[in-house]
């Protein structure tokens, strides 16, 4: 079968939600059966997301092959189950460097070469290159930013020109304003975001209405007016209790069974089993009545989408267990300088989690909430950052190293406990040159490390310069710091724990690779022992 596409693109502003509702596109194919890759466009220039500040552009996703990604990737796998791969994703800077290398290949001489048709071409082929490699009978493509920017108007532009060459579905997400004076569903916005694309030549062919509340009758029929299309292909996307909810409320609106139609192919049934546990684990999200509560010590906590992963593993995990997650966002700047105690601002907390972090502000607010947590016995996580910190603070209180530090905040620091890693020294380049994705890692029996995989040899993804320093290794276990896990050859530290209560600090991100249908295994085993009666 020819390999068919489905284009998501957002009208009016970013932050809809373009990630959930191709997610949910992906996972609505995947249920039928069919072999959906999900495509990601991005405008910048960058060559990818890995030297940008996630204070900025959200979470740096990382996958298995290195690759630093969108964290619409993140939104994919949690709700695919499936690891995916660098051939998704396609930047404004990787295309133009393709072109550029092109040309002083020569392979353009004699042209000048445009926007229309090289740049568009160069999107088509790189399009049709990830659809056969990866076999694909649905590619869903993702174009990021809003119909009518600058950045991805040659995205655009090559989907309309892709259109008259394969069996195209346009889906245009847009939103539909309630006006608080009148209580009524405006539809103008919505309708200027069709005519705008329109404009450059397309018309779509389902229209998925963001909203805060259910679509009305009257909206609808005046949207499938202005939009030229049946009421049933005018989509409600009203907020659910869940993101996951999203693919069963648009498959109670026939928009898989739709969507097959107008791409013709086979009307599949969905798979019963994975339907009905998709359907179970979104009914336990938030359902339950005990509730667990997790504080998240971090540096960009104000912008939620830099720890999107790490929120999400939490919702996994608590479905898992089945409790109700309540999120303490906390900013370790005002564990600082006295100016809250932890026990304000920790008291209340089941569980702490410090994530994964660069740079020297705010570190010193994290190792206090990890000090609290040590002498209060609440329940730790440590991710990257977080474990660094964990030996950090480990050194200083319990080794008696009063100055030890990590390199990356304190070069001139006398005990050095973190430290660059030795294959990093050489490097100066900034792009993708971390130790990055798929790394494995041995663990020791009767660890926490070892109950939570239950296994002796995991796969997780990373994303560092700095590691534990291997000098420091024979005093800190000494003094009780148990080293859980290193990699294969035994060089790098892994992780870390806590011998007299759960404390585990891991140098991966095992937030990265956290499904619904398969919670990470550190994340169920926090929220486990953060649920259990306290001591
Ligand atoms: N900044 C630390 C390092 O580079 C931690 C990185 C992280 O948390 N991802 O090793």
């Amino acid at each position: 079968m020819q390999t068919k596409y489905v284009v998501v693109m957002g009208s009016l502003m970013s932050g809809m939600g373009k990630g959930g509702i191709t997610a949910s596109l992906l996972k609505m194919l995947q249920l039928r059966g069919y072999n959906a890759v999900p495509l990601k466009f991005d405008g910048y220039l960058n060559y990818d997301c890995g030297t940008m500040n996630p204070f900025r552009h959200g979470e740096v996703f990382v996958l298995d092959d290195k690759s630093e990604v969108d964290m619409d990737f993140g939104m994919y796998e949690r709700f695919m189950n499936k690891d995916l791969t660098n051939v998704s994703s396609i930047t404004g800077g990787k295309l133009f460097s393709r072109i550029i290398e092109k040309e002083r290949r020569g392979e353009y001489l004699g042209e000048d070469v445009q926007m229309i048709p090289h740049l568009t071409n160069e999107i088509i082929c790189m399009v049709d290159e990830a659809a056969k490699k990866k076999r694909a009978d649905a590619l869903v493509i993702e174009v990021g930013g809003t119909v009518g920017d600058l950045e991805n108007g040659y995205f655009i532009e090559a989907m309309r020109q892709m259109a008259s060459m394969h069996t195209v579905a346009f889906i245009n997400l847009t939103y539909v304003p309630v006006v608080d004076a009148v209580g009524e569903q405006k539809t103008k916005p919505a309708q200027l975001g069709i005519r705008g694309l329109m404009q450059l030549g397309i018309k779509p062919d389902f229209l998925v209405c963001r909203s805060e509340k259910p679509m009305e009758e009257r909206t609808l029929q005046k949207l499938a007016l202005y939009a030229g299309m049946p009421k049933e292909h005018i989509i409600d996307d009203s907020t659910q209790h869940t993101v996951y909810a999203l693919p069963l409320h648009f498959m109670d609106q026939h928009l898989d069974t739709m969507l097959l139609e107008r791409l013709g192919m086979p009307q599949s049934r969905p798979n019963a089993k994975q339907l009905d546990t998709w359907k179970s684990l979104v009914a336990r999200i938030d359902g339950q009545e005990k509730k667990v509560s997790v504080a998240i010590v971090g540096k960009y906590v104000y912008l939620k989408d830099s720890y999107v992963s790490v929120k999400e593993a939490l919702v996994h995990a608590c479905a898992l267990n089945n409790v109700r997650l309540e999120v303490e966002w906390i900013e370790s700047e005002e564990l600082e300088n006295g100016k809250h105690s932890p026990d304000e601002l920790l008291g209340a907390a089941d569980a702490l989690i410090v994530p994964g972090g660069f740079g020297k502000r705010g570190i010193e607010g994290m190792i206090t909430a990890i000090r609290y947590a040590r002498e209060h016995r609440v329940p730790y996580l440590g991710l990257c950052l977080g474990m660094q910190l964990m030996v950090v603070e480990y050194a200083r209180d319990v080794c008696g190293l009063k100055d030890a530090n990590s390199s990356e905040f304190e070069p001139g620091a006398k005990h050095k406990v973190i430290a660059l890693m030795e294959e990093q020294r050489g490097i100066r380049k900034k792009g993708g040159t971390m130790r990055l994705g798929d790394w494995a890692a041995k663990v020791k029996s009767n660890t926490i490390m070892r109950s939570a995989y239950k296994a002796s040899v995991v796969h997780e993804r990373h994303r560092h310069r700095y590691e534990f320093n291997n000098r420091y290794r024979g005093l800190m276990q000494r003094k009780g710091l148990v080293i859980s896990a290193t990699t294969l050859d035994g060089t790098l530290v892994e992780s870390t724990e806590w011998r007299d209560s759960f404390g585990i600090g891991t140098q991966a991100h095992p937030e990265l690779k956290s499904r619904l249908e398969r919670p990470a295994p550190l994340f169920a085993a926090l929220v486990r022992e953060a649920a259990a009666p306290k001591r």
